[in-house]
């Protein structure tokens, strides 16, 4: 289900485990966090479930939206100064981050550990790597292993994780070529000149195809006519 909803990007479907499925799309390589939070939010909208997106940023940061049924429920940025270069005050905490949300969601997990892990600080006795929190996040609310550590570009290079392989892995089809404004406009124009009617045949010689309404000619050759170039669709 995941992977028909994900059909036409560029994406990884894992095999459902549990209760859960870990996608893994190239809006999240690409760190786009609008993109990812708009494929969140209709993700579980359209499934009515819970949805979770994971970013880390060169292991240093670790970001999370929640989504449950097409609305955001929860975000999380485990170090909000990061970016702000130039700034002169103290690197802040970790923000956001809601463990009761969490818990809920995913029907998982002791609210006192996830808190605990969302809020424990970088370097002496916290993490080092974000992908370590990320580690114990899924642990601590029992999902999929797998996503830890893990991303489009790791198939792309044919890495797998543990256990599983290749042809266990739903790749979304390749996006379709994007239409072109010419190709748009001519679709549109082609697709008002409306159905066939097939008692009428096209006066063009040979063609099996009826006559549009107010035309002698099929669809396909009263584009040409009026276009003067190759009709591109046959539909
Ligand atoms: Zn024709």
């Amino acid at each position: 289900m995941v992977a028909q909803a994900m059909r036409g990007r560029r994406a990884v479907v894992a095999p459902n485990s549990g209760h859960f499925t870990v996608a893994f799309d190239s809006v999240c390589d690409d760190q786009d966090s609008e993109a990812i939070q708009a494929l969140t939010s209709r993700l579980s909208g359209e499934l009515r479930c819970s949805a979770l997106a994971v970013i880390i940023h060169d292991d240093d940061v670790l970001g999370y939206f929640l989504y449950h049924n097409g609305e955001l429920a929860n975000w999380y940025n485990s170090c909000p100064s990061y970016l702000d270069f130039g700034s002169t005050k103290e690197p802040s905490g970790p923000a956001g981050g809601n463990a009761e949300r969490l818990c809920a969601a995913f029907g998982a997990g002791s609210q006192q550990e996830v808190e605990s892990i969302l809020r424990k600080q970088r370097g002496r006795g916290g993490y080092v790597f974000e992908t370590e929190r990320h580690r114990d996040l899924v642990r601590a609310l029992s999902l999929p292993k797998l996503a830890v550590g893990t991303a489009l570009a790791s198939f792309d290079r044919g890495e797998y994780p543990d256990g599983l392989s290749a042809d266990q892995m739903v790749r979304a089809a390749d996006p379709p070529p994007m239409e072109n404004r010419q190709r748009r406009l001519d679709r549109e124009f082609y697709d008002r000149l409306g159905t066939e009617d097939s008692s009428r045949p096209c006066k063009r010689d040979g063609c099996p195809r009826g006559a549009i309404v107010n035309s002698v000619l099929c669809k396909r050759h009263h584009f040409e006519m009026i276009q003067r170039r190759d009709c591109p669709f046959d539909h």
